[in-house]
């Protein structure tokens, strides 16, 4: 197969890399996303909190920016990448189709991947009844029945947040600890904190109607919150060398404000440097970024033609 070559080659087709990819054609500048259409949120039945685009569902509004990337001139493609890494001033990147595509500039904008418990049956329900999120969903479960599963240090708080949308909150600690002051936070304000272990869920048909404690009795709910854990997405990335932080809530990549990795050329956006970012924040940072990469992208230039002029 022969190698393709771009200018900037975005991986990643979410809100972030669409937003990017978008920002840099208007640019006129030769854009391709590689991208292999798992979003974050494809689970989720609607996507909430975007100004002009409320309870568009995911997946129509990636089809709307892909269709705005290619009206510019951007070139989208299905594919996942296999391999990347830096070769003689430019990056050389095999997609898993086999496909090659040279660029000379990476926009990295490939997500997050939620780490959720392992508790049977738990992953079919993500994004549906079992959420994270109370911005994305919590209107949805409004005056409802909602549990809240403790993963770890911020669960607490989680459970706090989720009083303001009901007031029929339970939390169920998993037998880690809690500050007392938090604790007392949550009970202050009628939440009420479990004494046994959830082991497993109750679904009936396709809706989950509580969660089966350690003495086997059930618990009715309307919708468990599980604050997930997050995984930067950097398969096939390996190659690049790039800086990448650990904590116990999330790996990241990391970038400074304005976009740049720890390797010269190689951008970031989106989720995959910060996981908390929305579906909005993440592709106004695309767009942010992608005006800086522009503007470091015409200096460059600028500045190559200046000492080619003199020399
Ligand atoms: C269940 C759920 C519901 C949510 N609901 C909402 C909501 O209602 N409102 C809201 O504002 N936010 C919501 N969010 C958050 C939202 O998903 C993120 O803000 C958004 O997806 C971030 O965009 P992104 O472009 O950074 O990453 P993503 O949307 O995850 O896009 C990354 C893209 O990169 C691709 N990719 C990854 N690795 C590779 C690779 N190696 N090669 C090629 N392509 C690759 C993926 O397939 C994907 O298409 C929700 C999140 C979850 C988990």
């Amino acid at each position: 197969m022969s190698t393709m070559h771009t200018e900037i080659l975005v991986i990643g087709g979410g809100p972030a890399g669409l937003s990017a990819a978008l920002t840099l054609s208007r640019a006129r500048r030769d854009v391709v996303v590689l991208d292999s259409g798992e979003p974050r949120n494809a689970p989720a039945q609607r996507a909430h909190g975007l100004l002009g685009l409320e309870g568009i569902r995911p997946l129509d509004l990636l089809a709307r920016g892909r269709e705005e990337v290619t009206s510019y001139g951007g070139r989208i493609i299905h594919d996942r990448v296999a391999h990347a890494q830096a070769d003689d001033g430019a990056f050389q990147v095999e997609a898993e189709s086999g496909r090659r595509i040279q660029a000379g500039t990476l926009l990295i904008a490939t997500g997050t991947r939620d780490i959720l418990p392992d508790l049977p049956g738990l992953a079919e329900r993500w994004g549906r009844d079992v959420i994270h999120c109370p911005y994305c969903h919590g209107w949805e479960i409004r005056d409802q029945r909602i549990g809240v599963l403790a993963t770890g240090p911020m669960s607490a708080m989680q459970a706090l947040m989720f009083g303001q949308w009901s007031p029929q909150v339970q939390f169920y600690p998993q037998g880690l600890d809690y500050p007392a002051d938090q604790l007392a936070k949550l009970t202050a304000t009628g939440i009420t904190i479990a004494d046994r272990r959830v082991t497993g869920l109750a679904v009936q048909g396709d809706a989950l109607t509580g969660v089966v404690l350690d003495d086997t009795r059930v618990n009715p709910l309307d919708a468990l919150v599980v604050p997930a854990t997050t995984r930067a997405r950097l398969d096939g990335l390996d190659g690049l060398g790039l800086q990448i932080e650990e904590s116990e809530a999330a790996t990241t990549l990391v970038a400074d404000a304005a976009g740049h990795t720890s390797v010269p050329g190689v951008w970031a956006a989106g989720n995959v440097v910060n996981p908390a970012m929305q579906i909005s924040e993440a592709a106004a940072n695309g767009a942010r970024v992608a005006m800086t990469l522009n503007t470091e992208l015409i200096f460059q230039h600028a500045e190559n033609k200046t000492q080619e002029s003199v020399s």
